[in-house]
């Protein structure tokens, strides 16, 4: 035998693996080796290993020598164990194989239940359990399972037929039944016969009778798995990399559906909707694990009934519940089933859960101390993007109201996900798919019966998911949850026909197309478009409410205190005047960024009359009228920051910006105005219009270029600044302004636009007969300022990455123009993040070092900071503290998530 250990057993109380085995047994598989081990109800099973993944991809789908003999070992084992022997046709074992990658994939991969089972085995089976309508069950499904998974039979369009589930539906309505549990055991065995018959026909194979042929085929179909489609989508959407494989655990099968003293169910051991304390769940009375996750009946809720059906089953998934959460000290998602009263523990893993229960469980678990504030501000248990849904907009309460009172008020189902959604209803994720390609303004709400993994593309473009089946553990619900959409489910009421296309409640028919709003809080679904409002901690900081009147408020304001105390990296805000006061309730400790010409576009006339002189002297006259503006706006924001430093970026668009083809033939009177205020003709008008167009806009005459060409525009600008921070530290309040010049590459730029900002300087204050602390710095964003950062930092005070500009000079990519390929550049991993979204660290990250240690060397206290959009985005926020940045500076919405990611990387590393 070689070294190569394939396959991990556990059972009986001892395991091979443990929950450190991640990445060797994927999240399911380590976990269940830790449940045995600390002594919960685990049926015994074994794990085939991620190894075994990567060497079946890497190895054209063969597996390595050595696995038959180790699964035929641990099979032997499990028989030993379970007191059963596997195919036996008196005391048969059956097998459940199912995926499980380090990473947990809701439903993305394949299952399939009862293995094991042949026209004779089925037959002790009956004995054995003395149900022969759960034996013929069991064996229906087993092929029906079979059938999909193994031999692909499972519908991939909506177009293709569903030959299983046909035939279900068929013979269920023949025998004038709703549900299979009411067939007879002879309309089951006919049932069986037609699904073999549709084996043979569409598969053209035989449904094997073999059980080890069996387990191999679910083995090799569960590997087969990692690479379909969804799972890769899935794949992307949360950065797994696609080279981790999943392992393939192989468990004895416990039954739910021996009869009424049996169930199974879904559970978390807190609701992770909102976050509220308890154990919740759902469940189904004589059921087997798919009917559950599948929402194709709707479950019970175990917090509401199950104390009631079986007392004991309750009474032992609550302690359960709290012996895994003692243990792992994270909220716990399982599954579980209840087999004559008694549960068995099929999975534990933490639990996905929306922004609003992360940041409520996270703070719970530190007051009940089970975990540190530092614990709780983990990257894991709060993804900081996630702190969005805190700060997402839910119904405007009078537009709701409106909705009510003229009773526009559908439906109710489950509150899945929370958030407010409003958008045209749409019946198939491949018809959101592409109806929001089509237009990325598109609001839909995506309709469907049931929730299922493969709508996770539609998911991804719709506002918000409506379903009339399946409750709020069904796999599609947590992954709506965990992608923060509002999601309604398992509302009853709706009935929904694809084929018309038409969702009818009551007696309201809504077709596709139609407008509909979701409240995921309530579960309230409406009619029409609802206006939606700012979330409830958006109110507090804007003053709207109190603090007190928000226990939500109140957790976030927990939650970033600790992120405030435990981070390195400052976090400044993107802003001119008008959003910098709600930067600063977002917690911005600085502007980082304000781009001035934000501010010219109230002042357009005074600018173009400026683009219209030709002499210095006639610059300079329009370039006055600019002045007393600019001074005022800066007065304003520094007022607003305070204390705190701002960052003023000089003009950086090329001029066309301000007058340009376009906005002469949108406003046709443009053209006559500027020929008489300017004292020209008009076709002067027409040259000097032709004259500013430039083919490659992004590179011609901009940042500091205009400053150096036009040194009346730094020389106002500057002067705009220092007056204002004169005029304020006359009345007693000192400003640090730091003037900073865009797009230098070479020394000499910077150094050109520094002397006309110091000698400015030095008029204003002889003038004013003030002086303030300024500090002239540049932005680095093109790769030559970020190679020639040591000779730049000779007179830069200071540094911030512009990494929208250093991306798209980098990679040659135009910043405007990428659109139209980057999808299919994300879609088949030839990038693997939107690089003008997240730091291209191999590239873009690598002329940034080159920039931090570049200045540094020659200015060890160089204050460097990024102020591109990458400065909101988590994983570049880590990059930005691994690499020794001072601060990031983003959108005021991103600040507080900027916040918590600078934490966690400073606390995780
Ligand atoms: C940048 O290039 O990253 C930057 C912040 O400047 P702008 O986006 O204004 O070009
Ligand atoms: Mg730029």
């Amino acid at each position: 035998m070689s070294d190569n250990k394939y396959v991990y057993f556990f059972g009986g109380g001892k395991a091979d693996g443990n929950t450190t085995m991640k990445e060797l047994l994927g999240g399911k598989g380590a976990n269940l080796a830790e449940m045995n081990n600390i002594g919960l109800p685990v049926p015994a099973g074994f794990t085939a290993t991620t190894e075994v993944c990567t060497y079946y991809y890497d190895n054209e789908r063969n597996y390595p020598p050595e696995l038959a003999d180790q699964v035929n070992a641990a099979v032997a084992m499990v028989e030993e164990t379970m007191g059963a022997k596997f195919g036996d046709a008196e005391n048969p074992l059956l097998f459940s194989c199912r995926s499980g990658a380090r990473e947990s994939m809701p439903g993305m991969m394949d299952t399939v239940l009862n293995i094991g089972l042949n026209e004779s085995v089925v037959l002790a089976l009956a004995k054995q359990s003395g149900n022969e309508h759960f034996a013929w069950d069991s064996y229906r499904r087993l092929i029906q399972m079979y059938g999909d998974v193994v031999l692909e039979l499972k519908p991939e369009k909506k177009t293709d037929p569903d030959f299983f589930e046909d035939i279900l539906e068929r013979e269920l309505h023949a025998a004038g039944v709703d549900h299979e549990k009411d067939l007879s055991v002879d309309q089951l065995k006919t049932i069986v016969g037609e699904f073999k018959a549709v084996i043979k026909k569409h598969a053209g194979v035989e449904f094997p009778d073999d059980p080890m042929e069996q387990l191999w085929g679910c083995i090799g179909a569960v590997f087969g798995s990692w690479m379909n489609d969804r799972a890769m989508v899935y794949r992307r959407q949360y950065g797994i990399p696609h080279s981790w494989g999943t392992a393939v655990n192989v468990q004895a099968m416990v039954f739910g559906n021996l009869g009424d003293t049996c169930a199974t169910g879904v559970g978390l051991t807190r609701n992770c909707s909102d976050g509220t304390p308890g154990f919740c769940g759902d469940y189904l009375i004589n059921a087997q694990g798919e009917d559950v996750v599948a929402g194709t009946r709707k479950p019970e809720r175990v917090e509401e009934t199950l104390a009631d059906v079986m007392p004991k089953a309750f009474e032992q998934l609550d302690s359960i519940g709290k012996t895994l959460e003692q243990h792992y000290k994270e909220v716990q998602d399982i599954e579980f089933t209840v087999q004559d009263g008694t549960v068995w523990m099929l999975q534990t893993r933490n639990a996905k859960r929306t922004g609003f229960a992360a940041v409520r469980i996270a703070v719970d678990l530190v007051n009940e101390g089970l975990i540190t504030p530092q614990e709780a501000l983990e990257k894991k248990r709060i993804p900081a993007d996630d702190l969005n849904q805190l700060l997402q907009p839910i119904f405007d309460p009078a537009s709701k109201q409106a909705a009510e009172s003229s009773e526009r008020l559908l439906a109710k189902g489950i509150n899945a996900g929370p958030g407010a959604a409003t958008g045209q209803i749409v019946f198939h994720a491949s018809d959101a798919e592409e109806q929001w390609n089509a237009d990325n303004d598109k609001q839909l709400i995506l309709v469907r019966k049931e929730t299922s993994p493969e709508d996770l593309r539609g998911m991804k473009v719709a506002n918000g998911i409506l379903t009339a089946f399946g409750g709020a553990s069904s796999h599609a619900a947590l992954v709506s949850r965990q992608m923060g959409k509002t999601c309604v489910c398992g509302c009853s009421a709706l009935n929904i026909n694809y084929e018309a296309g038409t969702l009818t409640v009551g007696d309201t028919v809504l077709k596709e197309g139609d407008w509909i709003s979701i409240d995921g809080f309530s579960g309230e679904i409406f009619e029409g478009k609802i206006e939606t409002s700012p979330s409830e901690v958006m109110d507090v900081l804007m003053g709207e409410k109190k603090p007190e009147e928000s226990d939500t408020y109140g957790r976030y304001a927990q939650l970033m205190q600790w992120a405030d105390e435990n981070r390195r990296l400052k976090v400044r805000a993107n802003a001119e005047a008008d959003d910098a006061e709600a930067a600063v309730k977002l917690g911005a400790e600085g502007v980082g960024l304000c781009r001035t010409e934000h501010m010219f576009f109230d002042h357009l006339d005074e600018i173009r009359e400026m683009i219209f002189a030709t002499k210095p002297e006639d610059r300079s006259d329009a370039l006055a009228k600019l002045l007393p503006f600019q001074r005022d706006d800066f007065t304003h924001l520094f007022k607003t920051m305070g204390d705190r430093p701002v960052t003023i970026r000089l003009l950086d668009p090329p001029l066309h910006e301000f007058l340009s083809e376009h906005h002469m033939h949108d406003d046709p009177e443009l053209g006559p105005k500027l020929s008489k205020a300017f004292g020209v003709s008009p076709d002067e008008v027409r040259r000097r219009v032709e004259e500013l167009a430039e083919t490659n806009p992004m590179l011609g005459h901009r940042g500091c270029r205009l400053g150096i060409v036009f040194s009346e525009i730094t020389a106002m600008q500057a002067r705009a600044i220092l007056e204002a921070a004169c005029g304020l530290k006359k009345e007693g309040t000192e400003i640090y302004p730091e003037i900073m010049i865009p797009l230098a590459g070479f020394k000499t730029e910077f150094d050109n636009q520094a002397q006309v900002v110091r000698d400015t300087a030095a008029k204003v204050f002889a003038e004013q007969g003030v002086e303030v602390s300024y500090t002239v710095g540049t932005m680095i964003e093109i790769p030559r300022a970020a190679l020639t950062a040591d000779e730049i930092a000779e007179n830069a005070e200071f540094f911030s990455f512009g990494t929208n500009d250093l991306t798209q000079t980098t990679l040659g990519m135009s910043r405007d123009d990428y659109k139209g390929f980057i999808g299919y550049y994300l879609e088949n991993d030839i990038v693997p993040a939107d690089p003008f979204q997240t730091v291209d660290q191999s590239g873009v990250g690598k002329l940034m070092k080159i920039g931090v240690d570049g200045g540094r060397a020659t200015r060890p206290d160089l204050k460097i900071g990024i102020c591109g959009e990458h400065g909101g985005d988590p994983k570049s926020v880590f990059f930005c503290h691994e690499i020794g940045l001072d601060y990031v500076s983003c959108s005021p919405r991103r600040i507080p998530i900027a916040r918590l990611a600078a934490a966690q990387q400073a606390l995780e590393g």
